[in-house]
């Protein structure tokens, strides 16, 4: 017998009026509701819901305010070119959810139910997905421990809910490069931590190194490795590739590196047309030795806020390199226009990636 979930929908009285899409902040503003369903150790997942947006009640002991067990999800709804609403490989965000899960020692949803739960809550707020150029609803699954107890072990409750905002074009003026600082006193994961997973906690760490590189003017900080400093990790909040002489290469996942949806994208679209992607562990002093021999061609983070972000300047020590000067590289640009033609349908989708 199929499960389906019985999800029980209280629309909003009072819905909000729609931003102008012209001017959308990430993250800023959200739509007129929210998925919710609770669990408990003896009910395990129950009471789906979608009820208007609003602010929770917890107990101020609740133990995601104090141990940080909580999970969350980041993917898109786009507005194809057919005016159909699409969603880009939700399945692999579903996955990445128990992974993540399964480490913080949350209860595992049901990968059908939560299917089932982001497509009837943005079913109700398509109106919200924006039809700009580059725009997207923002959807943002997330879980939180709630059992009101000060004491280190896995809640016995939860909240799984989703929350959504309209956002705008990443880059207002196309993709343009960013300045990376390459941190060398910070890590944002060590071998055998939670780098994997896409837990909070993380987040909140790699603060602090993101501030630092602002104050220098950076856009973003390139993580190495939590032991020997000299492995490159991520950008950011995103994967990171390098072209080399030809070849494409990408940090193999080691543990401490998050499994993006796009990276492993990218790394498809690439096999697709012929292009071999390495993945393997790759030094910054490799980096700098092939930019020295002018063999650098292009750096690009991958994520789904941005897509492609192009990184146009490293700074590892006070040591500066241009990479293309400056400029969007020729591979970074046909990524981008491809995955963003196939996300709103104006490119064929010949993988099966996308989910009306
Ligand atoms: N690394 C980190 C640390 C991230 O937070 C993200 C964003 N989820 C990514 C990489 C890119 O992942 P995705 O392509 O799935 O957005």
């Amino acid at each position: 017998m199929i499960k389906v979930l019985d999800i029980r929908i209280e629309k909003t009285t009072s819905p909000k009026e729609k931003p102008d899409a012209n001017h959308l902040d990430f993250g800023a503003l959200f739509t007129d509701h929210m998925f919710v369903m609770d669990y408990d150790i003896n009910k395990g997942w129950y009471n789906p819901r979608i009820e208007p947006y609003q602010p929770l009640t917890l107990d101020p002991s609740a133990m995601v305010f104090h141990y940080g067990q909580e999970m969350f999800e980041g993917m898109k709804a786009y507005k194809g070119v057919h005016n159909e609403v699409l969603l880009f490989r939700p399945e692999k965000n579903i996955e990445r959810t128990n992974k993540t899960n399964d480490r913080i020692c949350i209860p595992k949803i049901d990968e059908e139910d939560m299917l089932q739960a982001i497509r009837t809550f943005v079913d109700l707020e398509k109106d919200w997905i924006p039809e700009a150029d580059g725009t997207a609803l923002y959807i943002r699954p997330f879980i939180i421990a709630t059992d009101p107890y000060l004491g280190v072990r896995p809640s016995n409750t939860y909240k799984f809910m989703i929350i959504a905002c309209p956002v705008g074009a990443y880059y207002t003026e196309g993709i343009n490069p960013v300045k990376i600082w390459v941190e060398t006193e910070f890590v944002r994961a060590v071998p055998g931590g939670v780098g994997e997973a896409k837990t909070g906690g993380n987040y909140a760490a790699s603060i602090k190194a993101q501030m630092k590189a602002k104050e220098r003017g950076y856009t973003q900080v390139l993580w190495l490795d939590g032991v020997e400093r000299k492995f490159v990790e991520e950008v950011g909040t995103m994967n990171v590739f390098f072209k080399i002489d030809g070849e494409i290469i990408t940090p193999e996942l080691t543990g401490s590196i998050l499994a993006g949806v796009t990276r492993n994208s990218v790394i498809e679209l690439l096999n697709q047309w012929n292009q071999k992607v390495t993945e393997r562990r790759i030094t910054i002093d490799e980096i700098y030795e092939a930019h020295k021999e002018g063999l650098l061609e292009e750096v690009f983070g991958t994520g789904t806020a941005a897509v492609i972000s192009p990184v146009g300047e490293l700074n590892y020590n006070g040591n500066i390199i241009t990479i293309n000067n400056n400029e969007i590289g020729p591979l970074s640009q046909q990524i981008y226009d491809t995955i963003t033609g196939i996300q709103t349908g104006a490119i064929e989708d010949t993988f099966g990636w996308t989910l009306k």
